[in-house]
């Protein structure tokens, strides 16, 4: 990075203080990962100069010869990716995505079904807080509250009662496979339009370890900084029928000019991910997952959410504990391990009684499954000995042996 400390010592300083917290904690933030050092630099380039308005094809400023070239790859290359017929890589964020698919497909007031936050699904579908809860009239469904898995027939039973414009497949913190199919059936049924945000799993489909919902859902929004390892933004993708007006809706409809320097770190995310490199990562994070849930299953006080995982990510029951989700992702930061508190799907009220814990970030970094057990074991034994100093002692130790050992920088 170009030395600016003299101009700016308080931005520097902050900016080397979170360089080396990320070499020196355990990420298990399933929302994280390491952007490659090219995904980086090209966000710190002259790109970031330039107002680009408008799409290839049609722009608004002149000067834009160098940015087609970047706008055209981005785009055929995520393309690409997903198999898709469109896509669209200009959303600044998976929530400009998400607002673009919305206003193209629906009017204020539509009704709208998505998964409820408690059992995984994301808040900008259609929670009351958010824009899409105020905009649009939105339901919900959960997960079985035995199995804490989705259960396709109560869904498809709401969906009959709701009748809704749109149904949303897609969570940040649900351990299993998807059945896009059976989202498909259900939408068919109702008349809906069926939209996937795949946020969390984009790049285990990219890796081919997760289905493909885009051949499926009408549409398909994602991040694009979560475990497909590029810069922070969104995407849309669908098919060709929806082009016209998905590209009105994300520009004019709710974005100006794109913000150039991040579709080329975009473009060359997507073209990491199309290396078979990447396609072993992703198998790796799934080890590295099962290999943690393997633990967590036999732990004392700690129950795992929906029995086990088959992504990149698990939800840990804590009641048994006595410790809050809030509290639990406290201590563990003491030590040097990072977590989130995350709802539990059969919680009454907005506790937050669990933690969610993931594996992209660790497998970045080069975790194995080994590894990946020891981080479990150490977040068992801090969990059930939140107050004995030689226990967390231990285990900030052992922290830093693992993250010297795996340096974070890709
Ligand atoms: N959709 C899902 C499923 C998410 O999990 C997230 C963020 O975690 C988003 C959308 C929002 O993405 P962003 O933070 O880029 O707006």
């Amino acid at each position: 990075m170009y030395d600016f400390s003299k101009q700016d010592p308080t931005i520097w300083n902050a900016v080397q203080k979170e360089e080396q917290r990320q070499e020196d904690v355990i990420e298990l933030i399933a929302s994280e990962n390491l952007a490659s050092k090219a995904v980086r630099a090209v966000q710190g380039s002259v790109l970031t100069n330039k107002y680009a308005v408008g799409y290839p094809e049609s722009r608004v400023y002149t000067g834009n010869e160098a940015i087609d070239v970047i706008d055209n790859a981005a785009r055929n290359r995520a393309k690409k990716l997903f198999n898709a017929e469109y896509a669209n890589v200009f959303p600044h964020s998976g929530t400009q995505a998400n607002q673009a698919v919305y206003s193209a497909f629906l009017q204020p007031g539509d009704k709208i079904l998505s998964m409820s936050e408690h059992a995984g699904g994301h808040f900008t579908h259609g929670q009351k807080h958010n824009f899409s809860g105020k905009l649009y009239d939105s339901y919900f469904y959960g997960v079985n509250p035995q199995t804490e898995l989705l259960d396709y027939d109560e869904i498809a039973r709401i969906a009959h009662e709701v009748q809704p414009k749109l149904i949303i497949a897609g969570a940040s913190a649900y351990s299993h496979v998807i059945d896009w199919w059976k989202f498909r059936d259900i939408a068919d049924e109702v008349g809906a339009y069926l939209m996937v945000d795949m946020a969390y799993i984009a790049g285990l489909v990219a890796g081919g370890v997760h289905p493909n919902p885009v051949d499926v859902a009408d549409v398909v929004t994602s991040t694009t900084h979560k475990t497909l390892r590029g810069p922070r933004g969104g995407m849309i993708l669908a098919k060709r029928q929806y082009a016209k007006k998905l590209d009105q809706a994300v520009f004019p409809v709710s974005q100006s000019g794109t913000l150039e320097q991040v579709v080329a770190a975009k473009a060359i995310a997507y073209k990491e991910d199309l290396q078979p490199e990447f396609r072993e990562y992703t198998k790796q994070v799934i080890k590295n997952a099962q290999a943690m849930a393997a633990v967590f299953k036999q732990a004392d006080q700690i129950r795992l959410v929906s029995g086990g995982t088959e992504n990149h990510e698990m939800t840990l029951d804590l009641n048994a504990t006595n410790l809050t989700g809030a509290q639990a992702a406290d201590l563990l930061y003491s030590v040097g391990i990072a977590t989130n508190k995350e709802l539990l799907p059969l919680e009454t009220d907005d506790t937050m009684e669990g933690i969610r814990v993931g594996t992209p970030t660790i497998t970045s970094r080069g975790f194995d499954e080994t590894d990946a057990a020891t981080v479990a074991e150490l977040i068992v034994k801090v969990l059930n000995h939140p107050n004995d100093k030689t226990q967390l002692n231990e285990a900030k130790m052992i922290v830093t042996e693992l993250t010297n050992h795996h340096p974070a920088t890709r």
